[in-house]
């Protein structure tokens, strides 16, 4: 992952850890120390062997300093191992792959006390409220152990998006055992492209051992991890660390074991789009990296569009933790994250998928009182309207650029529905459902014959509220209609 033998400096076969009965777990002079009285099988089963800690040790030895290393990230980029190893040899009962960022429950600050808040957490501060990501490790915060995890998400995205998501690329995973890309090591690049995504890592890490940062400040430091990042996956990042709040300006005093000024001004921000700009970089495939998760990875990795009925699958419920949006998962295949708006369609809240439950049965969707609509979202940044079904229009159904209305709405019975939309494209399919979720019937065609099919299928049906929804593979409208 550090491409020590991608670049060939995999001279040392051996890193120094040692035990003794006192002082702690911590890293520094010889090496790594661990201690015996924190649990013998932590630190010497094989089985039982605390796999996040050991690589979070052996990560301080080995973070990057000062480029990979600036003021806050002392316990973040060394996360960037443990996450590595405990999501490949940590073995979670049921078969979902996670890591303590889905699994684990934080402290609440913004989002509720569930499991794998952190990624709501950092969201609402740094894409919803607009902090730069270091914001909350400033001298006058305090709650410090689990800034350092929550700072750690995007980091992570990253890792899940170039070393296992193959980019939305198909491009080659990173092995875990061996430094190497999967299937082999010939081309460890994304088709056609030369670019080996896998080792997004050790590339930035090869540039800035090869690059002399002492004069840099922090805020440069943060600032050429950006442009680094970029030029490894050769792609335009810059929406990603601007949602994560790289790309954010701060100024403020950072605690982190010592204590040191950070600043990064807009003039540096632009500095920095200026420059990828200047690169010619297209976007990445997916524009909600800043929406993965270890729940969430196979969606990228296989394309996979997000699908559902509005209104089905979802409801609200209420415990001590808040109030939520109860989606089940398996009525709303491949969302990747829910987000949360106000009735003035203003966004307060994202929850990935999985949010409140590792069995990845349903999601908690945060819901706090001033919370009025929910969106599925898909990798590939298609929404689709969850709830609520009643205050549905055309208006509120996101799909990509094209317009959709059905009229008249409400429908009498010897009305004829006309559907109308927008620079339709080849076949769609369409399906009809109650509006308590029962499925009536599917059909598929070009918008004619959907005309022609939803008008006969009305026909028969009673007085009563339906919903009705399209797709095309790539564009997704759904719509309540009422007959009476
Ligand atoms: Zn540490």
């Amino acid at each position: 992952m550090m491409g020590f033998f991608k670049f060939n400096k995999n001279i040392k076969n051996r890193q120094l850890v040692y035990t003794e009965s006192t002082g702690g777990w911590f890293a520094g002079g010889l090496g790594v120390h661990l201690d015996l009285t924190w649990g013998l099988s932590n630190s010497a089963s094989a089985t039982g062997l605390d796999i996040w800690g050991v690589g979070h040790e052996l990560g301080h030895v080995n973070q990057v300093r000062p480029g990979l290393k600036w003021i806050g990230t002392t316990e973040i980029t060394n996360n960037l191992y443990s996450l590595w190893a405990y999501y490949n040899l940590y073995s979670p009962t049921g078969s979902n792959r996670f890591t303590r960022l889905e699994g684990e429950t934080a402290d609440k600050t913004t989002f509720p006390k569930v499991a794998g808040n952190r990624f709501g957490e950092i969201i609402i501060q740094t894409q919803i409220n607009g902090k730069n990501i270091m914001d909350q490790f400033r001298i006058d915060y305090v709650n410090a152990l689990d800034a350092n995890f929550r700072s750690l998400v995007p980091f992570w995205q990253l890792e899940l998006y170039y070393q296992l998501a193959g980019a939305s690329k198909g491009a080659q995973r990173l092995a875990f055992d061996s430094d190497m890309s999967d299937e082999d090591t010939q081309t460890p690049s994304g088709p056609g492209t030369g670019v080996d995504y896998a080792h997004w890592f050790a590339t930035v890490a090869e540039k800035v051992r090869n690059t002399d940062e002492s004069q840099l400040n922090q805020g440069q430091l943060m600032m050429n991890f950006v442009k680094n990042t970029c030029d490894a996956v050769q792609e335009d990042l810059t929406d990603f660390f601007t949602s994560t709040g790289f790309l954010r300006p701060i100024n403020g005093t950072i605690s982190d074991y010592s204590t040191d000024q950070l600043t990064v001004t807009q003039s540096m921000i632009d500095d920095v789009k200026a420059y990828i700009l200047s690169k010619g970089y297209a976007k990445p495939v997916s524009p909600v990296i800043n929406y993965l998760s270890a729940n969430s990875v196979n969606a990228f990795k296989d394309l996979l569009p997000v699908s559902g009925v509005t209104g089905v699958g979802a409801q609200i419920t209420n415990n001590a933790q808040g109030q939520f949006l109860l989606v089940d998962n398996s009525k709303w295949t491949n969302a990747v994250a829910f987000e949360t708006y106000t009735a003035a369609n203003q966004l307060i809240s994202v929850s990935i998928v999985g949010t409140g439950d590792t069995t990845l049965a349903n999601t908690y969707v945060d819901f706090p009182s001033n919370a009025q609509k929910v969106y599925a979202v898909g990798y590939d940044g298609q929404k689709i309207l969850v709830y609520p079904a009643s205050s549905l229009a055309a208006e509120d159904v996101k799909g990509s650029n094209n317009d959709f209305t059905v009229y008249p709405n409400p429908v009498k019975n010897d009305d004829r529905i006309t559907i109308s939309i927008k620079d339709a494209k080849g076949n769609y399919t369409c399906k009809i459902h109650t509006v308590a979720g029962q499925f009536l019937s599917e059909f598929k065609g070009n918008s004619e014959e959907i005309n022609r099919r939803v008008n006969t299928q009305f026909n028969g049906l009673t007085k009563g509220v339906y919903i009705l929804s399209f797709s095309n593979g790539n564009e997704s409208y759904a719509t309540k209609i009422i007959k009476n």
